[in-house]
């Protein structure tokens, strides 16, 4: 069986079950005890805070723990209109191509009186920075931008987007949540004031996450109750998980080099593979991408259909987000880069994790190119397109 689906959650690492098995066992207690049992916990905790915060060059106090990515970018999204508001500022820039997780917080924001102006992708699945700086406006108290999108894999010009933003003084927020663990991230060199990660992307556990808050920047809570978390995230702290996620983090940010040396060589193999079945197409800038990221259309084939054929051979993909999967829309992602409907359907997302082998990408290949012609083999619209009745458009 090949797991291909590391963009939808990553399996935990060893060190990372370890960290958490042996927590719950021995370290129980609440943090917020003043007790013996209560403070190993604190002490845990705050450990965990500290090695994150190195890690991503920030302080440990600008780091609060959440359950993960999409509360991240709730809080920080939602935090920053408040500020702006306040202020008479409710323009707010994203791109068509974020997370649900922002798309559907900037919808929220509709409704409540903000505008909302989303930038257009291009063809390779990359933000210009100067379309970013043309598009902030007196009223603007809020940029958020992806650092990697999490369909196509491609890696966005965050620091150059955040000095924009810096330069105009307006907030910039990312969702690393694809980025992190995967590629460098470090606050500093990115010029961000909020950003979110979540460990299930980077084999830590789930419903565990951070938000980074740079110092200065105020913080609306979403969860009213306790003191925990600087008085910004009320509920008792997740300790076993959050040491897992810097557990988790450390290594991957360790072993980086070496794994992306070899999922940059397995990503390459795979895309030159697919390159070579007809009428396909990669999603997204071949070389600005996460390393583990491949995105195919083939047109003429259903996605779905594509998905569940390679299930049977063993081969777990995507053809979106999982967030998608189950509606019959075509990926907001793939329309967003200028994909027709068509062939937007015809999607397969392949995110490999760093076990991957030679041989696996190989079969990967073969497989795709088995299903892939025993689809179009029955396919009306591949018929038309072979008849000349429609025009092939990869
Ligand atoms: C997975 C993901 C999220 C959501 O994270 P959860 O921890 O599952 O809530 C948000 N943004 C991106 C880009 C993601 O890939």
């Amino acid at each position: 069986m090949i797991y291909a689906d590391n963009a939808a959650t990553t399996k935990m690492s060893e060190a990372a079950i370890r960290t958490m098995a042996s927590l719950m066992e021995t370290v129980w207690g609440n943090p917020s005890s003043l007790y013996e049992h209560g403070q190993n916990a604190k002490e845990v905790l705050e450990s965990a805070r500290q090695e994150i915060a190195d890690i991503i060059g920030a302080s440990p106090k600008e780091i609060i723990f959440t359950s993960g990515g999409s509360e991240s970018d709730n809080q920080a999204i939602l935090s920053a209109a408040m500020t702006g508001k306040r202020r008479g500022k409710t323009h707010i820039i994203s791109t068509a191509f974020e997370h649900h997780a922002v798309l559907h917080t900037l919808k929220r924001l509709e409704k409540d009186g903000f505008e909302v102006t989303l930038l257009p992708v291009h063809e390779n699945g990359i933000i210009l920075p100067e379309e970013v700086a043309a598009a902030i406006r007196e009223d603007t108290c809020l940029v958020t931008i992806m650092y990697a999108n999490n369909e196509i894999g491609t890696i966005q010009p965050i620091p150059e987007i955040g000095a924009i933003c810096r330069e105009k003084h307006v907030l910039f927020h990312t969702d690393a949540v694809q980025a992190m663990g995967h590629i460098p991230v470090n606050v500093q060199d990115a010029n961000v004031d909020l950003l979110s990660a979540s460990a299930h992307k980077f084999h830590g556990p789930k419903g565990v996450g951070f938000l980074y808050v740079r110092k200065g920047v105020t913080l609306t809570n979403l969860i009213e109750g306790g003191a925990q978390e600087n008085g910004k995230r009320a509920g008792t702290e997740n300790v076993p998980g959050i040491a897992a996620m810097a557990t988790a983090l450390k290594e991957a940010v360790d072993n980086m080099p070496e794994t992306s040396r070899h999922l940059i060589a397995m990503r390459d193999r795979l895309i030159d593979g697919l390159n070579q079945i007809p009428h396909g197409e990669l999603n997204g800038d071949a070389t600005r991408r996460l390393p583990g990221n491949v995105n195919f259309c083939f047109e003429g084939i259903e996605g779905e259909s594509l998905l569940l054929l390679l299930d049977d051979k063993g081969i777990q993909a995507s053809s979106g987000s999982a967030c998608t999967s189950g509606s019959l829309d075509p990926s907001h992602v793939l329309l967003a880069i200028g994909r027709v409907h068509d062939v937007a359907h015809g999607s397969l997302r392949l995110s490999l994790s760093e076990d991957i082998t030679e041989e696996e990408v190989d079969t990967i290949v073969r497989s795709v190119g088995e299903v892939v012609t025993y689809l179009r083999s029955f396919s009306p619209i591949w018929r038309d397109l072979m008849d000349g009745k429609k025009a092939f458009i990869l």
